[in-house]
């Protein structure tokens, strides 16, 4: 997964540029482990193992995301419950 790659992608529900935070590359660049943010509706996509997850909310494997956001120091400022509250609000 790289940089340029990342930088292409938007978010999948508002369709708004996605904020990049790497945190593990490997040695040709590749991205590892990053957090991309939507400054629109504030979800997070987490990218795992060089795969970025922006799968619809209500398929997100929290078990899997929260031991990660926890190694990042962003467990206090992101959750998953956030971003179905988002969707709870868009559907009233
Ligand atoms: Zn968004």
């Amino acid at each position: 997964m790289r940089k340029e790659f990342l930088n292409k992608l938007c978010c999948p529900i508002d369709k708004a540029d996605l904020k990049t935070q790497i945190f593990l590359q490997d040695e040709e660049g590749q991205i590892i482990e990053a957090l991309m943010t939507c400054p629109k509706c504030k979800r997070y996509y987490p990218v795992i193992y060089g795969i970025p997850i922006m799968t619809p909310d209500e398929f997100r494997e929290k078990a899997l995301e929260e031991p990660l956001l926890k190694k990042w120091g962003k467990l206090e400022t992101l959750n998953l419950e956030d971003n179905q509250e988002k969707i709870l609000e868009l559907d009233s």
